[in-house]
């Protein structure tokens, strides 16, 4: 179905141009100084037309407002039971015109991509939307095809969203955002005592780590590593309640977690983290729970001290790995 004229005529360039004469509501919704945008439809009756891109402005207007009745300008005068369904907001738009506002990345980021400084960044628009005595906003946001002219000047920077996070697609960026860090990111490369890592030389192992390709299993293993080197990632992740505690390994099980700690008994937070370590092209995994030690007694105070250097090294690693749950 085609566009609406209106909607046509919208493009990056229109987009981000000066508002010459900006409604007497704008300051009250925009804390931006210098206005930027455009006029949509020159009157909100229209939105009720049957333009696809329409179409998506009226569902932000309901989605971004949510469920609750219609929010209110500062000092609006409607009370409570004055408010409208948001649902029904199109019975109240009135014949006066619907502005655009471009979102824009300021700090012009377009990460893993090299960013470009002439380039807009935008990551979508605000519509506003007059209706009686009040203006509804709605987020609209854009994405470009990957390789398309819009993606490759940065102009617009959103990316449709991926299926699921662990998808194929999902580990391709997760490897690009890595090598970007590692390859570009000083930052990135330098340890808590603002050290710099030597990328070619892999870190000294945690005392006991599991070994997440043991042979053809499925299952991982804790070994103890002797001083051997090599590049993990170390999780960070909410503890459960003490009722609630992680599986841990502890003297009566120490043995068994070394010939191996079967898939099923592994909380799912763990095997994520497992699956999404391997996709990376790790070996090795340091989950606080099953590579400390315990004995069963109060693990938690002294946690803090000794994680400390598994995340320093693990962080700084390459493939710098730092998996959050
Ligand atoms: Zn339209
Ligand atoms: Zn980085």
């Amino acid at each position: 179905m085609a566009l609406c004229s209106a909607c046509s005529s919208i493009s990056v360039e229109v987009l981000i141009q000066d508002l010459e004469d900006p409604p007497n509501w704008w300051g009250l919704v925009n804390s931006v100084s210098k206005p930027r945008g455009m006029i949509h439809l020159q009157s909100a009756l229209q939105l009720k037309q049957s333009c696809p891109l329409c179409a998506i402005i009226r569902a932000s207007i309901v989605q971004y407002n949510g469920d609750e009745k219609f929010p209110r300008l500062k000092g609006s005068s409607a009370s409570p039971q004055e408010q409208w369904d948001v649902a029904e907001f199109e019975e109240h738009l009135i014949d006066a015109p619907i502005y655009l506002r471009p979102k824009q990345d300021f700090l012009r980021r377009s990460f893993p991509e090299e960013s470009v400084l002439s380039a807009w960044h935008l990551r979508g628009f605000t519509a506003f939307v007059p209706v009686q005595e009040d203006v509804l906003t709605g987020v609209v946001r854009l994405f470009a095809q990957p390789g398309s002219a819009a993606a490759l000047s940065c102009d617009v920077i959103g990316r449709l969203a991926l299926p699921s996070s662990n998808c194929p697609e999902a580990y391709t960026l997760l490897r690009r955002w890595i090598g970007t860090c590692v390859q570009n990111h000083q930052i990135c490369r330098e340890t808590l005592s603002r050290a710099l890592v030597d990328e070619t030389t892999p870190p000294v192992l945690p005392t006991r780590i599991l070994d997440i390709w043991p042979g053809n299993s499925r299952d991982p293993r804790l070994i103890e590593t002797h001083g051997s080197t090599g590049y993990y990632a170390a999780l960070s992740h909410c503890w459960p309640p003490p009722h609630k505690r992680p599986i841990m390994t502890t003297l009566e099980n120490y043995e068994d977690r070394k010939a191996g700690i079967p898939w099923a008994t592994i909380p799912l937070a763990y095997q994520h983290a497992i699956v999404a370590a391997r996709e990376i092209g790790l070996t090795y995994l340091w989950i606080d729970s099953l590579c400390i030690y315990s004995h069963r007694s109060s693990i938690k105070p002294r946690r803090i001290l000794r994680f400390a250097p598994q995340f320093s090294e693990s962080f700084h690693a390459d493939p710098c790995t730092y998996l959050a749950s």
